[in-house]
C-alpha cells in the first residue's frame, strides 16, 4: 500500500494472493488492507489536500505530464504485470498502458482551462462571479478488467482538478495499481495526494470511503450491483458520486449495412478483452436481408481466433478472470441453446492442455437470440457474440432501448438519416456509427439508466472533481 508517500503494510501482517487466470498459479501476496489502512490513507490525503488545492493548474500539470512520460517509457513493462494478472494478450494490454496515459495528458492541459465566469445581474449594483473549485478527498474503487486505464481515468481528472485521492483497485488486479503508484511516486507527488490501499476484501475500505467524513468524493466504476450499493451508502452522507456500471450494448446492423464490415468490427469490438467490457456488444440485431453475408464472415473471423495465455506469441484472446465467470458464460450458452438458439462456433469451455489449467471458454457465435433466454437480458461479459435477426428497420430502435441498461450503443448504416434517426433514439451515453472504438480521453464517457452516474473523460471529466461557487458582489 502507498500511504503519506510511504509504502506500507498492514498492521496485522494480513495478506492476499493474486492468481495469475491464465494458468492458475499464484503471482504475488499483497497487504490486505482493511478500515484502518483505508483511514490512515484518507487521513493523509485530508492533509494534503491543504497545500495540494492551492497549487496552480500549470505546477499539478508538470506532476502529471511527469507521470505520463513515465508511464510510456514503462508501458511493456506495465503491461507485462497487467498481462499476468489480467489475461489479456500482450498487445492489448500495451494498448491499454497508452490509453491510461492518454488521461494523464488530457487532463494535465485540461486542468488549465477550468473556467469561471461572469453573470450579469438584475440589479446595477451587482455582479456574479462564479469558480470552480476542488472538490475535496476523493475516493475511488476501480475493476479488474481495464486495471490501469480506470485508475487514470479517476485520478487524472481528480489531481488535475487540485483534489488528493485515495485508490483501492480491485483484488484480482492490485499488481498493475502498485505499478501506476511507482511512477506517482517517482513523478514526485507531495506525500498524501495519492494513496493506494490494497485490500482482499473490499468491503471494510469500501464502508470507510462511503462514511468517513473526510471523503467528499466517491468515484467507483464496476457492477451495477455494487455501485448501487456503495452510492446509496455515500448518498446517505451526502458525498458527490460518479459511478460508471454495467451495460447491455446492443449493436444493429440495418438493411442497407455492410454486412462484412459490420461483421469485422463486432469481431474487433464483441472478443476484446475477451468479452469482458462495458461496452462490449451484448444483443446484435442483424436484418434479415444481410443475415448470411454478417454470420459468415463472423463465423470465419472468430473460428480463426487463438485462445491462450497472453503472454504468448499468436494468441488472440486471453482467458476470463475466474471460474465463476466461465460459469456464467457456460450458464447463458446452455440457457441460450436449450430455447433455441443455434450455435455456429465455440459453445464450450476449453480445457485441451495448458489451457485446462485457466480460464477459459471458446470464442462463441450464436444465432436466433430471442428475449425468453438469459443472454438478451444479463450481462455476459464473457466471449460470445449473441445475434438477434430482426426483419424491419422500423422496429429496431425500440428492441435495442429495451434494457435498463444505457451504456454504449453501436450501429451500422450507410443512410445518414437512419443512423441520425437512431443516433438521436438509442438511450444510450455513448454510440459507434459504423464505428467501433467511440471511447477516447477526449470523448465523455459514461452511461444513462442503470450504466451509472456522470462522466469520465473530456472536458466534463474534470468537472466531476469540482464543486462551483458563486459570488454576488455589490458595489
Ligand atoms: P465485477 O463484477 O466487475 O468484479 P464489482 O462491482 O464486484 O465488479 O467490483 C468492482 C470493484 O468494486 C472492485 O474494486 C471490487 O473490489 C469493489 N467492490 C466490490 N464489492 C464491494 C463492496 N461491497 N464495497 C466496496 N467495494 C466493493
Amino acid at each position: 500500500m502507498f500511504i503519506n508517500g510511504a509504502w506500507a503494510t498492514e498492521p496485522s501482517g494480513s495478506e492476499f494472493e493474486i492468481l495469475n487466470p491464465a494458468t492458475g498459479g499464484v503471482i504475488k501476496s499483497l497487504p490486505d488492507g482493511g478500515a484502518e489502512a483505508a483511514r490512515a490513507a484518507i487521513d493523509a490525503a485530508a492533509e494534503a489536500l491543504v497545500t495540494w488545492r492551492v497549487t496552480t493548474p500549470y505546477q499539478r500539470a508538470e506532476f502529471l505530464m511527469r507521470a505520463h512520460a513515465l508511464m510510456l517509457e514503462r508501458q511493456e513493462d506495465l503491461a507485462k504485470v497487467m498481462t499476468a494478472e489480467q489475461g489479456k494478450p500482450l498487445r492489448a494490454a500495451m494498448t491499454e498502458v497508452k490509453y491510461a496515459s492518454d488521461f494523464l495528458q488530457w487532463f494535465a492541459e485540461e486542468g488549465k482551462r477550468v473556467y469561471g465566469e461572469i453573470i450579469p445581474s438584475a440589479r446595477a449594483d451587482q455582479r456574479f462571479h462564479v469558480l470552480h473549485q476542488p472538490v475535496g478527498v476523493v475516493a475511488a474503487i476501480t475493476p479488474w478488467n481495464y486495471p490501469i486505464s480506470m485508475i487514470t481515468r479517476k485520478l487524472g481528472p481528480a489531481l488535475a482538478a487540485g483534489c488528493t485521492v485515495v485508490l483501492k483497485p480491485a483484488e484480482a488486479t492490485p499488481l498493475t495499481a502498485v505499478e501506476t503508484f511507482k511512477i506517482f511516486e517517482d513523478a514526485g507527488f507531495p506525500p498524501g495526494v495519492v494513496n493506494l490501499v490494497t485490500a482482499g476484501d473490499p468491503k471494510p475500505v469500501g464502508e470507510e470511503f462511503t462514511s468517513n467524513p473526510k471523503v467528499a468524493k466517491l468515484t467507483f466504476t464496476g457492477s451495477t450491483a455494487v455501485g448501487k450499493l456503495l452510492a446509496g451508502k455515500a448518498a446517505g452522507n451526502m458525498k458527490r458520486v460518479s459511478c460508471e456500471l454495467g451495460g447491455h450494448a446492443p449493436f444493429l446492423v440495418l438493411k442497407d449495412a455492410d454486412p462484412v464490415h459490420a461483421a469485422k468490427g463486432l469481431q474487433l469490438v464483441k472478443f476484446l478483452n475477451t468479452g469482458q467490457a462495458c461496452i462490449s456488444p451484448n444483443r446484435i440485431f442483424v436484418h434479415r436481408d444481410v443475415l448470411d453475408g454478417f454470420l459468415d464472415t463472423l463465423s470465419g473471423r472468430v473460428g480463426g481466433m487463438k485462445a491462450g495465455n497472453g503472454m504468448e506469441q499468436g494468441v488472440t484472446i486471453g482467458p476470463l478472470v475466474n471460474e465463476a465467470a466461465v460459469a456464467k458464460v457456460e450458464n447463458q450458452v446452455n440457457d441460450a441453446v436449450a430455447k433455441g438458439a443455434e450455435v455456429l462456433c465455440g459453445g464450450t469451455r476449453l480445457t485441451d492442455g495448458d489451457l485446462g489449467q485457466g480460464h477459459f471458454f471458446a470464442p462463441t457465435v450464436l444465432t436466433d437470440v430471442t428475449p425468453e433466454m438469459l443472454i438478451y437480458r444479463e450481462e455476459t461479459f464473457g466471449p460470445v457474440a449473441a445475434v438477434v435477426p430482426f426483419d424491419d428497420d422500423d422496429d429496431v430502435l425500440a428492441m435495442a432501448n429495451d434494457t435498463h441498461y444505457g451504456l454504449a450503443a453501436y450501429v451500422y448504416s450507410q443512410n445518414l438519416s437512419q443512423a441520425m434517426r437512431l443516433f438521436e433514439g438509442l438511450e444510450f451515453g455513448i454510440i459507434g456509427i459504423n464505428d467501433i472504438n467511440p471511447a477516447s480521453a477526449a470523448a465523455p464517457f459514461g452511461g444513462m439508466k442503470d450504466s451509472g452516474l456522470g462522466r469520465e473523460g473530456s472536458r466534463e471529466g474534470i468537472h466531476e472533481y469540482l464543486e462551483t461557487k458563486v459570488g454576488g458582489f455589490s458595489i
